[in-house]
C-alpha cells in the first residue's frame, strides 16, 4: 500500500462529472469539503522556471500548492545563464522577488578557428533602425565581406511568412534549417560563419538536424523582430543561488509545500470523471484537484515509460518520439589572469556537429570578481561523443579549441577543472518534431503541461517561454477549478509596423493565390465553436470525428442550424447541453488562424470544427 505524505493527507474532494460554472468556461464542480471551505489542492511536478511560475501564481490565488522535484532542491543542472531583452515576464517576476541577480547588458562575440568573426554591440545603445536592419548593420564583421552580409535579404520572405501560427509551424517544420538558409539565398559563408553557429548554440544542434520552423521562431524572437532583442544580461552566479532558492523561500513563506527527491511513477484516474485523482511517487500517493507536469522532455519520457495510464493516451505516446540533446560543461581555473575581450562567446567550426560557448566567469560571477586567476566555463552542445570520455580527456579535447580563440591560453596552466555531463538535457527541435510536441491541456481534464517545449504562441523556447507556459498552466487550473484570477502574461512586443504590414500583405497574397483556379484548395472552410455545459475531451473528438465531416467546403452553403445539429449528432451530444455556438465560414488562412487563437489551440480540430471550452487564455 502507498502511504500518504503529510502534505497530501487531506482526501481529495470527489470530482463528479465536470459541471458548468461560468458562461463559456467548462470547469470542474467540486463538492464542498465537509468542514468549511478548504483550499483546493494542486500538485506541480518540476521545480524549473515552468513549475515555479505555476506554483507562484497558484499560491497567490490561495490554492494549496505542493511542488515536487526530482532533485533535492531547485537547480539548473549546469551553465551560465543569459536573459535576453524580451524576457519581460521573467524580468517582472525577478523585480517582484526583490532580488538583483543580473550583470549589466553585455557584448558578445563569435569565433571561428581563424579568430573573431562577429562582435555584437549593445544594440539598445545605438539608434534604433527598422527591423531587421539594426541586426544586420551594427555587428562588427572583421572578415565577412559585405556581399555575404546582404545575402539574407530574401530570407525576410520566410520570416514574414512564418507568423508563428500552427500552419506556419507545420509548413516550415518539414524543412531543415540548412535547407531554409540555402533556399532563401544566404551565402554559404554567411551560413557557416553566422547563422550556422547561431543555430548550433540556440537549438543545440547543427542546421541539418534542426527544424526550419524552430530556426525561424528563434531568429525572429532574438534577432530579427526588434533591434535590441539580442541584448543580454547574465546571472551573476548560478540561477539556483541567485533566483530559484530565494524564490522558493518566499513561496514557502506563503504556504507552498516543497518536497525534493520525488518523481511521479504512475497516475490514478477517477474513472467516472476521467480526471486524475492522484499521482504515485514510489510509495506515496499525492492526491489533488489538479496537476501540472513541468519536467522537461526526457523526464516526461521516463514517466510515460513507467505509467500504464499515460501510455493509453496518444499525446503522451507521441512524446516518446521526441529527441533530446546531450550537453557537457567544463569549468576551468587557469593559473593567471588572461584578458578575454568579451564575457560571452559563441564558437564553431572546430567540430561540425557540436556548437559551443565559453564564458569569462571572472567578469560574470560575483564569486570570481577578485580572483587572481582566470575562471572560465565552456558548454559543448550535441556532445554525445564526449560523454563516455574521462574528465581529463574532455578537457584535453576542449583546450586546443580555446587556445585558438584566445592565444594567451597557450601559456596558461590549468590549476583546477570541473566537468559536468548532462545527457538528454536539451530538447531537440528536429525537423518533423513539432507534431509530437504537447499542448498545455491534455486529454485528462485536470492534468496540464508546462515547459519550454510545450506548443503555445509565445515566440521563444527559453526560460521565458518555460515561465510563460507555467503561467498558462496556472491559468488552466484557475479556469478548471473555477477559483482565483488569471495570471497576467506580458505579451511579446508587437511586430514593427512595416513587418505587420508585410505580414498582412503576405496573408492577402496567400488568400488570392489559394483562390486561383489552379491553386490547391483552401485548407479550411467552416469553423464551428460550440460551448457545452459539460466538458468533453478534445482529443477524442480530434481522433474520431475530424474525418467524418469530410471536406469543410462541402458545408459552406449549409444553414448554421443544420451544421450544429449534425455536429451534435456526430459527437453524441444532446443539443440541449449546448450553451452557445458560433460559426464562421471562411476560406482564408488569416482569419482561420485568428480563430484558432481565440478558441484555444488545444480544443481545435483542423479545418472543420473547433469546440472551444476555454477562452481568454493567452
Ligand atoms: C546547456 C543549456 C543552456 C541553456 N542556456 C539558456 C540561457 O542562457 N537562457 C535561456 O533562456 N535558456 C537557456 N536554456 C534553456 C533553459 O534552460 C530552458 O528553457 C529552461 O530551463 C526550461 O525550464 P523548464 O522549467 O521547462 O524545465 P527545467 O529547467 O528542465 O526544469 C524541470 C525541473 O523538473 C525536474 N524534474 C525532472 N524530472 C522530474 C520528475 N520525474 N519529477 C519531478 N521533477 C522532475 C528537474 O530536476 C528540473 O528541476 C539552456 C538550456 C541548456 C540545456
Amino acid at each position: 500500500m502507498w502511504a500518504s505524505p503529510s502534505s497530501t493527507a487531506l482526501s481529495v474532494p470527489s470530482i463528479p462529472a465536470a459541471g458548468w460554472r461560468r458562461r463559456r468556461h467548462c470547469r470542474a464542480e467540486l463538492s464542498p469539503p465537509p468542514h468549511g471551505p478548504l483550499p483546493k489542492k494542486v500538485v506541480v511536478f518540476g521545480a524549473g522556471w515552468a513549475g515555479f511560475a505555476s506554483a507562484h501564481h497558484l499560491i497567490k490565488q490561495g490554492f494549496d500548492v505542493t511542488l515536487l522535484e526530482a532533485g533535492i532542491g531547485p537547480a539548473e543542472e549546469i551553465g551560465v545563464r543569459g536573459f535576453w531583452y524580451p524576457y519581460r515576464n521573467i524580468f517582472s517576476v525577478v523585480d517582484e522577488l526583490g532580488v538583483e541577480p543580473f550583470t549589466k547588458w553585455t557584448k558578445a562575440a563569435f569565433y571561428s578557428p581563424e579568430g573573431i568573426e562577429v562582435e555584437l554591440p549593445i544594440f539598445q545603445d545605438l539608434p534604433r533602425l527598422p527591423a531587421p536592419l539594426g541586426a544586420l548593420i551594427y555587428p562588427q564583421f572583421p572578415r565577412l565581406p559585405l556581399v555575404d552580409r546582404l545575402t539574407p535579404i530574401p530570407l525576410m520572405a520566410a520570416v514574414i511568412d512564418f507568423d508563428n501560427t500552427d500552419m506556419a509551424w507545420r509548413k516550415y517544420d518539414a524543412m531543415t534549417s540548412r535547407e531554409l538558409f540555402k533556399q532563401f539565398g544566404c551565402s554559404r559563408r554567411l551560413y557557416q560563419e553566422v547563422f550556422g553557429p547561431v543555430v548550433q548554440v540556440g537549438l543545440f544542434a547543427p542546421g541539418e538536424q534542426c527544424s526550419a520552423a524552430a530556426t525561424l521562431g528563434m531568429l525572429y524572437y532574438y534577432v530579427l523582430s526588434h533591434q535590441q532583442n539580442f541584448d543580454v544580461v547574465w546571472c551573476r552566479g548560478t540561477v539556483e543561488e541567485k533566483i530559484l532558492s530565494p524564490w522558493l523561500k518566499s513561496l514557502e513563506l506563503k504556504g507552498l509545500k516543497f518536497h525534493g527527491n520525488r518523481k511521479p511513477t504512475d497516475f490514478i484516474i477517477n474513472e467516472e470523471s476521467g480526471c486524475i485523482s492522484g499521482v504515485a511517487c514510489g510509495q506515496e500517493i499525492h492526491k489533488a484537484d489538479a496537476f501540472i507536469l513541468a519536467v522537461g522532455v526526457s523526464a516526461l519520457q521516463s514517466i510515460i515509460t513507467s505509467s500504464p495510464l499515460l501510455q493509453t493516451r496518444q499525446e503522451f505516446m507521441n512524446v516518446l518520439k521526441l529527441d533530446t540533446i546531450d550537453v557537457v560543461s567544463v569549468k576551468l581555473w587557469l593559473d593567471r589572469k588572461v584578458k578575454i575581450p568579451n564575457a560571452a562567446n559563441v564558437c564553431y567550426g572546430f567540430d561540425d556537429s557540436a556548437g559551443w560557448t565559453f564564458f569569462d566567469l571572472s567578469s560574470i560571477y560575483d564569486d570570481y570578481d577578485n580572483e587572481a586567476a582566470t575562471v572560465l566555463e565552456t558548454e559543448i552542445y550535441n556532445a554525445s561523443q564526449l560523454l563516455p570520455l574521462k574528465d581529463e580527456q574532455i578537457v584535453a579535447n576542449v583546450m586546443p579549441y580555446l587556445r585558438k580563440c584566445i592565444p594567451e591560453f597557450q601559456e596558461a596552466v590549468i590549476v583546477q577543472q570541473m566537468v559536468v555531463r548532462c545527457p538528454m538535457s536539451a530538447t531537440h527541435f528536429s525537423p518533423g518534431s513539432y507534431r509530437y510536441m504537447m499542448r498545455g491541456s491534455t486529454s485528462f481534464p485536470n492534468l496540464f503541461m508546462a515547459g519550454d517545449w510545450i506548443v503555445n504562441r509565445h515566440g521563444s523556447w527559453s526560460k521565458e517561454k518555460a515561465y510563460v507556459t507555467g503561467l498558462e498552466a496556472a491559468n488552466r487550473v484557475v479556469d478548471f477549478l473555477g477559483e482565483g484570477n488569471f495570471a497576467k502574461i506580458i505579451a511579446v512586443e508587437e511586430d514593427e509596423p512595416h513587418i505587420e504590414a508585410l505580414r498582412n500583405f503576405n496573408r492577402r497574397a496567400n488568400e488570392i493565390r489559394s483562390q486561383l483556379p489552379l491553386a490547391r484548395p483552401a485548407r479550411n472552410g467552416v469553423l464551428i465553436r460550440v460551448f457545452f455545459k459539460t466538458r468533453f475531451l478534445p482529443y477524442k473528438i480530434r481522433e474520431d470525428y475530424t474525418n467524418l465531416f469530410g471536406p469543410a467546403l462541402k458545408y459552406k452553403q449549409c444553414p448554421s442550424s443544420l451544421l450544429v445539429d449534425s455536429l451534435c449528432g456526430r459527437i453524441g451530444r444532446n443539443k440541449g447541453e449546448m450553451i452557445e455556438y458560433d460559426l464562421i465560414r471562411e476560406s482564408t488562412k488569416s482569419s482561420f488562424f485568428s480563430l484558432i487563437f481565440l478558441s484555444g489551440i488545444s480544443t481545435y480540430v483542423p479545418g472543420v470544427l473547433g469546440c472551444g471550452h476555454r477562452r481568454g487564455l493567452w
